[in-house]
């Protein structure tokens, strides 16, 4: 084991502009869940995104749960869910009782793929059983390709929840990701493009039910003097304090997208050429945040594995991490129905067994990923020696 410093999938960055706004709630003593921070981080966040309204809340993980309830999802109902994502864009889903239906990726884009939705709904038809809200997920910063997917939605008249956790900054054909279906959320996660250490956004189109989710994460108190309830609420707004840390990274929320895509570039210009290496593609729609540097390393090409890579970092004190282990492969949810790409080959399954994250901070410096960087060409060198004098 080596003593050097930890390198860090995603850890956050955080620098000065945020304390002003940390420091102006202890002076003014604004230390709740509402604010003037938590009305200005709504404000200038629907402005970046050019979203009508955003709400903030928690969690993204709340935010999609809010996003739920607003499609009116209940007991009984059927949600289909991008398979190759992490856990809480389903965990929503079974809290209010729902069946969720994931739906496979692509090789293009690694993000829901439209004729494995096709496929699905037509059969959710027959058994009429069409799901009531799909949720679309734009995985390592990039988006789905949403047009096809937004005209199946529309042919089958279902409604869109986009999961942009990791995506925020990220554009599809000029537009936000997260704009794009009917609801959308964010995550400031610690580990996300921009954090509050914890917190998430629901943006939409639709400013009523803005207003409704709003009420709904307060507790759901109706309007009067003493505690009036006539509806099931959640105490999921986000702290004045943590939303003065959203405002101050949300200005730098284009320095903090382009440090991870030349991040990403660094590492592709010195493995490109690597047999067996296919970085995750940046489809010609729009432009990824590359969130994680993620790629595919195929073995009997490459001649060792992703697990391999990730064990030979973790020896160097540096964290890599396997692609999601796709949610139809969990044990939680194994019972539930799942659509592959085709009907013979499922994309995910393959990314999840080749797939590696590398560390992908905007706080990386040069020579901490020179260090990454080494000890995969040392790992890779190695076995080629081995293999050769064998
Ligand atoms: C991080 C993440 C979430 C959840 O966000 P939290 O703020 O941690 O609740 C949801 N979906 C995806 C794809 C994520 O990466």
């Amino acid at each position: 084991m080596t003593n050097e410093k930890r390198i860090y999938l995603s850890p956050p960055h955080i620098g000065e502009k945020e304390l002003h706004y940390v420091h102006e709630a202890f002076a003014t003593n604004w230390i709740a869940p509402l604010g003037p921070n938590v009305d200005e981080f709504e404000r200038e966040l629907a402005d970046k995104v050019s979203a009508r309204g955003a709400l903030a809340l928690s969690s993204g993980t709340a935010a999609i749960h809010q996003a739920l309830r607003l499609a009116g999802i209940g007991r009984g109902d059927t949600v289909f869910v991008s398979t190759l994502t992490f856990i809480a864009s389903v965990n929503p889903v079974l809290y209010e009782g729902a069946e969720p239906v994931f739906i496979d990726c692509d090789f293009e884009t690694w993000n829901m793929s439209p004729q494995a939705l096709e496929r699905a709904l037509i059969a959710a038809r027959r058994e009429n059983r069409l799901p009531k809200a799909v949720i679309v997920v734009n995985l390592y910063g990039q988006s789905a390709d949403m047009d096809p997917i937004v005209d199946l939605c529309e042919r089958f008249g279902v409604l869109i929840i986009e999961d942009a956790a990791e995506s925020l900054g990220a554009t599809y054909k000029g537009r936000a990701s997260g704009t794009i279906g009917a609801y959308g959320i964010y995550s400031f996660n610690g580990n996300k493009i921009i954090t509050t250490s914890g917190g998430g956004m629901l943006v939409s189109g639709n400013v009523d039910a803005l207003a409704k989710a709003r009420y709904w994460s307060t507790q759901a108190r109706d309007p009067a003097l003493h505690y009036e309830h006539s509806e099931v609420g959640y105490n999921y707004r986000l702290s004045n304090v943590l939303a003065g840390i959203g405002r101050g990274q949300l200005e730098l929320l284009e320095e903090r997208v382009n440090a991870r895509r030349a991040v990403f570039s660094r590492y592709e210009q010195v493995f490109r050429d690597v047999e067996g290496f296919t970085f995750m593609p940046e489809a010609a729609y729009g432009r990824s945040t590359r969130w994680l540097t993620a790629l595919t390393v195929n073995p009997r090409i490459a001649g060792v594995t992703a697990t391999e890579l990730i064990k030979a970092l973790a020896a160097e004190n540096i964290e890599a991490r396997p692609v999601w282990k796709p949610m139809h492969l969990q044990p939680l949810l194994r019972k539930y129905d799942y659509f592959p790409h085709t009907e013979q080959f499922s994309v995910s399954d393959q990314l999840f067994r080749q797939g590696i994250c590398l560390p992908s901070g905007s706080s990386m410096s040069q020579q901490e990923q020179e260090r990454v960087i080494a000890c995969i060409s040392y790992e890779m060198e190695t076995r080629r020696a081995t293999h050769e004098s064998a």
